[in-house]
C-alpha cells in the first residue's frame, strides 16, 4: 500500500507545490524501537561529547546551508527571517552548551536534615522527547528544545507542521553527514494525527502550538503520565504612560506588532495609551505604519511577507470584520491582497473595545488596535484582562517609572520601552502565564534541566536503622 501523501502550499504563489509521504504509525514504532536502543549509549556519553557531535551537525547544516535556506524561504515566503533562522542555530547551540556545562553534573553530596544521612543526586534524561512545531519558524522553534534535550541526553522525534514541510529534507541530508546525531535524532512528517500518534510513544513531549491543540497534546500526555511542556499563543498587551516618548514608542510597538507580518507569538496585538498622547500616538502610528512596504513584488524587498498559513488569513479577515461591525474604525491597512498569497498592509485600528475579537483572541496577523485608557489603574486593568499571558511591553519616559507596572502585568515576560523583547533574548529564564503554556522555562541557564529528572541518592554515613529509628550497633 502506497504511503499516505500531503500537500504544501507555497505562501507566495498560493499553490500546492510540494508533496510528500507522512510518517505511518508502524514507521514511528520503528523510530522507537531504534531509539530505546541508541539513546542509553548517547546518555552514557560525555557531555562534552554529546557537544562536540552537536557541533559536528551544525557544521554540515552550514554545508548544506544554500539548501536549506532555500526550501525555508520557500516555507515561510520569507527571505530576511530564513536567513535569521538559519543564522541563529549556531548561536543557539552554543548557548545551551554554556548552560549545559555550567547546570548539569552529579549534584554534590551534603547533609540532609539527619545530618548523618547525605543526600546528592543525579541528572536523568526522560528517555526519547517528542517535540511537535509550529510553522511561523519552523527551523528555530523545531530546535529550541531539542538542542537542551539532546545536549540533556535525550533522543528526539521532531513532527514539524505539516504546513512548512520543505526544510526537512535537506536537513536530513545534513543529519546523514553525522551518525552519532542521525542515531538520536529522527524527524516525522505528517499532519496532526502523526503528532498524536508520536505522543502515544515517547517519554516526553515538548510542544509550541496553538492553545487549542495544546489542550489536546496535554490530554493525551496526561493519559500516559508523561510531561507536556506547552508553549502557546499570546494576546500581548503594551502600556504607553503618558510620559512615554510618542515617536520611539510607536515605533517600536510598530516593528513587534507587524515583524514576521505578526505571525509571531510575542507579536503586540493590543496597546493602550495614556489619554493625553493618545491623538498623537496614533498619528505617528499610522504615519509610521503606512510607510512600512509589503514585499509582494519581490521577497528582498519590503518589510511585510505574506500570511504562510491560509487559514490564517481569514482568521485576521474575521477579525477585522468582526472590530468594523462593532464599531471600530480602520485607519490604514485593512485589506487582504491577493497576488497567488496574501498579504495585509500594517492596520491600525481604533475605537476599539473588549467585546471585538481583536481585542481578545490571538490575531496572528499586522492587526494594531489602540485604545485609550485614562488612568494607570484602567490601562493595567485593560492589560490583564485577557486569558493570555505570554509577554507585554510597558512604554514610559524612564524605567524606574516602568517598572511597577510591569510588576502589575500579569504575563510571563515584560519589555520596557521596546516591543516582545523575549523574541531575541533567549538568556533570562520565564514561563507563561494562564493559556500561554505550562512547564518550567526553557530560558536561562536553568532552562536545560526542564529535559531531565533529578534522581536523589540518600546515603546513612552512620549506618543503618532498625525498626525503632535507634541506629543498629554493629
Ligand atoms: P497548531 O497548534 O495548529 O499546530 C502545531 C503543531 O501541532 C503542528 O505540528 C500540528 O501538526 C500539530 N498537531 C495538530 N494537532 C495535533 C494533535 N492532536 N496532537 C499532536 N499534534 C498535533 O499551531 P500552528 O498554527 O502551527 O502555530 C501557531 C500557534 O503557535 C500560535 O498560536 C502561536 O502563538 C503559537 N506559538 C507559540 C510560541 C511560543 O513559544 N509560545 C511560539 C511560536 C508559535
Amino acid at each position: 500500500m502506497a504511503a499516505p501523501v500531503f500537500s504544501a502550499r507555497n505562501p507566495r504563489t498560493g499553490v500546492h507545490d510540494y508533496q510528500c509521504e507522512h510518517t505511518t504509525a508502524a514507521e514511528l514504532d520503528d523510530i522507537v524501537k531504534r531509539l530505546r536502543v541508541n539513546q542509553p549509549a548517547w546518555a552514557a556519553l560525555t557531555l562534552e561529547r554529546r557537544l562536540d557531535a552537536l557541533d559536528q551537525f551544525i557544521a554540515a547544516v552550514e554545508r548544506h546551508k544554500g539548501d536549506i535556506f532555500s526550501a525555508l524561504k520557500t516555507d515561510t515566503g520569507r527571505v530576511r527571517i530564513a536567513n535569521l533562522e538559519l543564522g541563529a542555530l549556531g548561536g543557539q547551540l552554543k548557548r545551551i552548551a554554556a548552560d549545559a556545562r555550567a547546570m548539569l553534573g552529579d549534584i554534590p553530596a551534603r547533609p540532609t536534615m539527619i545530618p548523618h544521612i547525605h543526600g546528592s543526586g543525579h541528572y536523568v534524561p526522560y528517555g526519547i522527547m517528542g517535540n511537535i512545531t509550529p510553522w511561523n519558524f519552523p527551523l528555530l522553534l523545531s530546535f529550541i528544545d531539542t538542542f537542551p534535550a539532546l545536549a540533556a541526553g535525550n533522543a528526539v522525534i521532531i513532527k514539524p507542521s505539516e504546513v512548512t514541510p520543505r526544510w526537512v529534507e535537506p536537513l536530513r541530508k545534513a543529519l546523514k553527514e553525522v551518525p552519532a546525531v542521525e542515531n538520536i535524532l529522527v524527524f516525522a512528517r505528517g499532519p496532526g494525527d502523526t503528532g498524536a500518534a508520536l505522543i502515544e510513544r515517547v517519554d516526553l513531549v515538548s510542544f509550541t502550538g496553538s492553545v487549542r491543540t495544546g489542550r489536546k497534546v496535554a490530554e493525551a500526555a496526561a493519559k500516559r503520565f508523561i510531561p507536556a511542556f506547552l508553549e502557546l499563543g499570546g494576546k500581548d498587551p503594551a502600556v504607553v504612560l503618558a510620559s512615554a516618548n510618542v515617536d520611539l514608542a510607536a515605533a517600536s510597538i510598530l516593528r513587534a506588532s507587524v515583524s514576521a507580518t505578526g505571525q509571531a507569538c510575542q507579536s503586540l496585538e493590543r496597546v493602550y495609551v495614556a489619554r493625553p498622547i493618545y491623538d498623537a500616538f496614533v498619528q505617528k502610528l499610522v504615519e509610521k505604519a503606512k510607510a512600512t512596504t509589503l514585499d509582494i513584488d519581490d521577497a528582498d524587498k519590503g518589510f511585510v511577507g505574506p500570511f504562510i498559513f491560509e487559514r490564517q488569513a481569514d482568521v485576521v479577515a474575521d477579525h477585522l470584520k468582526d472590530a468594523v461591525a462593532k464599531g471600530a474604525k480602520i485607519l490604514c491597512g485593512g485589506e487582504i491582497i491577493t497576488k497567488g498569497g496574501k498579504w495585509l498592509a500594517p492596520t491600525v485600528l481604533v475605537d476599539v473595545n473588549h467585546k471585538m475579537k481583536v481585542m481578545t483572541e490571538e490575531t496572528f496577523g499586522p492587526v494594531i488596535p489602540v485604545m485609550p485608557f485614562d488612568s494607570l489603574d484602567e490601562g493595567i486593568a485593560l492589560a490583564n484582562d485577557t486569558t493570555y499571558g505570554l509577554s507585554a511591553s510597558v512604554f514610559a519616559a524612564t524605567a524606574e517609572e516602568a517598572m511597577p507596572v510591569a510588576r502589575r502585568l500579569n504575563a510571563g515576560a515584560i519589555s520596557i520601552n521596546d516591543g516582545s523583547l523575549t523574541a531575541m533574548i533567549q538568556d533570562v529564564a520565564h514561563e507563561s502565564f494562564r493559556f500561554s503554556g505550562i512547564g518550567p522555562t526553557r530560558f536561562g541557564a536553568e532552562g536545560i534541566l526542564r529535559y531531565m529528572r533529578r534522581k536523589a541518592v540518600l546515603t546513612n554515613t552512620l549506618g543503618p536503622m532498625d525498626v525503632t529509628g535507634q541506629l543498629i550497633k554493629l
